[in-house]
């Protein structure tokens, strides 16, 4: 199965990615993630440029991404599919992949545009936060663990008697400031690759309104060949 999730910040992307990579047993790479990787090494010159520009809500250069992602689909995981999150960004990176994927003699099985109401995806982003060890995604109001200071997921614990240890991890673009930034570049930049995706035929769009399950019921069914011919009308409000 080889999939692209195209959606503004905050419309769900990684969740449902890891869904689905779980669903076909194929690997979902985010360069968003590959990117946050890079930047844990403070000698790193180009983890710190990169790590400045994620701050000002824009786009790494095509070059560095474009790269990148060719190293990691050449990685052998990713010979039965992958489910692209993040990428590609732009109709530059769109034509990268394209060209990447034609010299494989590789067809994508479906584009999948998950799309949110931009007024609420500040509200979204803004109140997001991780487990540190194994990156279950929670919401300050829309999805708590059981327990505030256990993982519902790992069990991992925290001491709530100590906040410097805390469990939970918050990243650092998901601010309202960056986030109106990262909106702004997702339209001006992203959005314009849907076109390009509708014209090949592979464009599938899912409401990201609707709950986290019925999103991925959502997605199931585009991606279901017998149901490919009912290709739902686009929202005209999404980007
Ligand atoms: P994400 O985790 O997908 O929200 O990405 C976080 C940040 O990483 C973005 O705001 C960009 O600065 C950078 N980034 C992720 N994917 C790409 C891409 N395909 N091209 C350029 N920059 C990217």
């Amino acid at each position: 199965m080889r999939v692209i999730l195209i959606g503004p910040p905050g419309a769900g992307k990684g969740t449902q990615a890891s869904r689905l990579s779980a669903k076909y047993g194929v690997p979902s790479i985010s360069t968003g993630d590959l990117f946050r990787a890079r930047t844990k090494d403070p000698n790193d010159p180009l983890g710190a440029e990169i790590n400045r520009i994620m701050k000002e809500g824009k786009l790494v250069p095509n070059e560095i991404t474009v790269k990148m992602i060719a190293e990691r689909l050449d990685q052998p995981d990713c010979k039965n599919g992958f489910i692209l999150d993040g990428f590609p960004r732009s109709v530059e990176q769109a034509e990268s992949l394209d060209k990447m994927l034609k010299e494989k003699g590789i067809r994508l099985d479906g584009v999948v545009q998950i799309g949110v109401d931009d007024e609420k995806l500040v509200e979204r982003i803004s109140g997001r936060f991780a487990c540190g060890k194994c990156g279950e995604g929670y919401h300050d109001k829309f999805h708590q663990p059981k327990d505030p200071h256990k993982c519902d997921k790992c069990g991992a614990t925290e001491d709530p008697a100590n906040p410097e240890t805390t469990l939970w991890k918050r990243r650092p673009d998901d601010n309202a400031t960056t986030v109106r930034a990262r909106l702004e570049t997702y339209h001006s930049q992203t959005a314009p690759i849907l076109p390009f995706y509708d014209a090949k035929g592979v464009l599938k769009v899912v409401d990201g309104m609707a709950s986290m399950d019925d999103v991925t019921r959502q997605i199931e069914a585009a991606l279901d060949p017998k149901e490919g011919v009912k290709k739902p009308a686009p929202p005209k409000k999404y980007g």
